[in-house]
């Protein structure tokens, strides 16, 4: 689908669509709209359909129009003139989930290109479809509209009046009495045009302090342009004056009434009340709807009562025409046309990274341009600043930016190693369910790796399992708070590792902003990584990794590391590597890292409904923690016995779900040499975990069809 801003070389082709469409009035006639438009800014669009052909737009892939203006200076788009109604005005042929579609792309249109926040929408009234729908209104309540204003008009529906009124009646046999008549203006008269709009103006002024919308020359103009569309009616008195009239813009199927005024001779004697009875009775027999308009005397916020109640008295009723608002939110819009198909079948993506990154702009590309246009790509005021922020958030005295997470936990041993004079093979405890990163780095910097078995409550390792596992080498514990989970007993872990003179290393890559006691992971032992790859809670849109820890010393070692083992350039003093952050990734960071709070907040709304909401025997759910804010949710692991059974019937209802992970590293062929105990803890996991989606833009709505499949789900 392609919008395109309307142009006047589109007039044609607009007014052709305007007559074929589902709405066809002239009041959407390009004619009709351009007469209005020195008082507004045009931002009409053309919708085409062109995602089966690549080639050039054709007139006959166009699918809709939609006629607004815009204001600038309240940053808002009308979706009408200001005079009449608007809206989308489609082909008759497009279904209701098109037309989600369709506006879901116009909305993003004045978001993103205008920089629109509000858009105010006065729906065509459905008297003027040929085919009834309302299908728009459904697609501005998906995106979060809501009432703005209620006008009340009164409307005729031809076939199937109410019963006129007698009283009407005999007031409109009184105005012939007087010697009243009714005219038509023939084309052209002026004079009789100018002769009333001093009526209308007078009535207007003395009757509702107000002005008509349109000059009598400018009526004039209009007239000329729609000599079939726009008439005037008045009654004239036994001396030829006007003292009554109506304008009437003809439709296919409407007439719709305007400019009602009846001077004082007028009303004394129910001039009105036989131009109605004639409109009403003869007139207009042919057409579907007899339209009086909505009031706008007063500003419409007073009724007009009495004219109300006149057109009652023709057989008319009251009916509302609303106005929307509706605030452009780039979040809301994304997700509005993702409707249960067929059968309230869903599509839920495990993670859709692109919508959650999508959501981030125009910040995100905005940041990343001026990154590139820094001409700084590494080491750069962007680096400097996301450490600064990172810092502060975890709450450390430092963090120092590298390539990923892998090296950010390489880099901390090694640098360690430097520092205390490790030794190869010195021991680090690592739990054995981890990704197998954790255990790569510890390979990486020389050292040897000691599995122990997580506790199945939580997947998370215990003080007393790596008591088990100390030995004269042990030298580092590395706590990983897998799933987004902060290792509840690292309480008992850092006291271990005082007593024993061990480090505490995190592996916080799950684990952002997680807290335990008030304190987030990664400020919780004495350093600890983090991995910024893009699935992670805090994602770049590449690879990037930091290390943070309270300790100058270290800090500064690892820093030296990652570049060469320089600080000085060309001066090395150490073997390093090279481990890097680009400004581009850590120009993405900042703009994400201000929203991790709210996403995290958002991961937890979804966990709570699956705790609450999932039940099935053979689920075993994750321990919900004590203190909710130790857990951000980076996956949501439940274990099932038939694991792979669920999986492939989940998948077959559009559920997307992973496995985290389906090989225990101990299994893995690259670490086949490693020694290690029995360990069934962790196979079991290995063989019965699986992760739910879960992720910030998740709807409340996915996670419940998410708990009605599961609790479904049989052996
Ligand atoms: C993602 C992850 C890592 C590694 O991060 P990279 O940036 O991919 O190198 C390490 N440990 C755990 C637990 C992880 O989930």
């Amino acid at each position: 689908m392609t919008v395109l801003p309307y142009s006047v070389n589109k007039r044609e082709v607009w007014n052709r669509f305007v007559e074929e469409s589902k709405q066809g009035t002239f009041l959407l006639d390009r004619n009709f709209m351009d007469y209005h438009a020195d008082r507004f800014f045009d931002c009409s669009l053309l919708v085409y359909n062109d995602d089966n052909n690549d080639a050039e737009l054709s007139d006959d892939s166009l699918i809709a129009l939609f006629p607004a203006n815009w204001v600038e200076k309240e940053k808002t788009v009308y979706s009408h003139q200001g005079l009449t109604y608007g809206g989308l005005i489609t082909k008759a042929s497009i279904t209701q989930s098109e037309v989600l579609k369709i506006m879901q792309k116009i909305l993003m249109y004045y978001a993103d290109y205008l920089g629109a926040s509000t858009l105010m929408y006065r729906a065509i009234p459905y008297i003027y479809s040929k085919v009834p729908s309302q299908e728009d209104l459904y697609a501005l309540f998906r995106a979060g509209a809501q009432l703005e204003g209620r006008a009340v008009a009164t409307v005729l529906s031809v076939a199937n009046p109410l019963i006129m009124r007698t009283l009407r009646v005999r007031k409109a046999k009184k105005a012939l009495e007087c010697g009243f008549y009714i005219e038509r203006m023939r084309e052209g008269d002026e004079a009789c045009l100018r002769e009333y709009w001093q009526v209308l103006e007078d009535v207007l002024a003395t009757y509702h302090d107000a002005k008509p919308v349109h000059s009598a020359d400018e009526m004039a103009l209009l007239m000329s342009r729609f000599p079939k569309n726009i008439r005037l009616f008045v009654v004239r008195d036994t001396n030829a004056r006007i003292v009554s009239g109506i304008v009437v813009f003809e439709t296919e199927n409407v007439a719709h009434i305007q400019y009602i005024a009846s001077a004082a001779e007028g009303r004394k004697y129910g001039a009105l009340d036989l131009l109605l009875r004639h409109i009403c009775g003869e007139k207009y027999r042919d057409k579907e709807f007899i339209d009086f308009g909505i009031s706008t005397e007063n500003g419409g916020h007073v009724l007009n009562e009495g004219l109300i109640f006149q057109k009652e008295g023709f057989g008319g009723r009251a009916v509302c025409y609303d106005v929307y608002r509706l605030e452009l939110k780039r979040n809301r819009l994304l997700k509005m046309a993702d409707v249960a198909p067929e059968g309230g079948r869903r599509n839920v993506p495990f993670l859709d990274l692109k919508a959650i990154n999508e959501s981030f702009e125009p910040e995100l590309s905005n940041s990343m341009l001026r990154a590139v246009q820094s001409g700084w790509y590494l080491f750069g005021e962007e680096n400097r600043l996301f450490e600064q922020e990172w810092s502060r958030y975890v709450g450390t005295a430092n963090a120092v930016l590298c390539a990923n997470g892998l090296d950010a936990l390489t880099l901390i041993l090694r640098a360690y190693r430097t520092l205390r004079g490790w030794q190869d093979g010195d021991e680090v405890i690592v739990p054995a369910n981890t990704y197998i990163a954790s255990i790569l780095a510890i390979r990486e910097a020389g050292l040897k790796p000691v599995l122990v078995e997580p506790s199945m409550c939580d997947y998370n390792i215990r003080a007393k399992e790596c008591q088990k596992a100390l030995t004269d080498k042990t030298r580092a514990i590395m706590v990983v708070h897998l799933y987004g989970r902060v290792c509840c007993d690292i309480g008992n872990i850092t006291a271990l590792a005082k007593e024993n003179n061990l480090v505490v290393v995190e592996d916080a890559a799950q684990a952002h902003g997680a807290m335990w006691q008030g304190r987030r992971a990664g400020h919780l032992g004495d350093a600890a990584g983090f991995s910024f790859y893009p699935g992670k809670n805090l994602g770049a849109l590449g690879d990037a990794g930091c290390v943070v820890t309270d300790d100058g010393e270290l800090a500064r070692v690892v820093r030296c590391m990652a570049n060469y083992g320089s600080s000085r350039k060309y001066v090395n003093e150490m073997e390093g590597i090279n481990s890097r952050t680009d400004e581009v990734q850590a120009a993405v960071l900042r703009v994400k890292l201000p929203r991790l709070d709210k996403d995290n907040e958002h991961r937890r709304l979804i966990a709570s409904k699956y705790m609450e909401g999932i039940k099935n025997p053979m689920i075993q759910l994750p321990l919900w923690p004590r203190d909710e804010q130790e857990c951000v949710w980076h996956v949501f692991p439940i274990r099932c016995a038939e694991r792979d059974t669920l999986q492939k019937y989940l998948a077959e209802a559009g559920v997307h779900t992973l496995i985290h992970y389906p090989i225990a590293p101990h299994k893995q062929q690259a670490l086949s040499h490693l020694e290690h105990w029995p360990l069934p803890l962790t196979q079991r996991i290995h063989e019965e975990e699986l992760s739910l989606p879960i992720s910030p833009l998740m709807t409340v709505e996915d996670a419940e069809y998410v708990i009605s499949l599961i609790n479904k789900f049989v052996k």
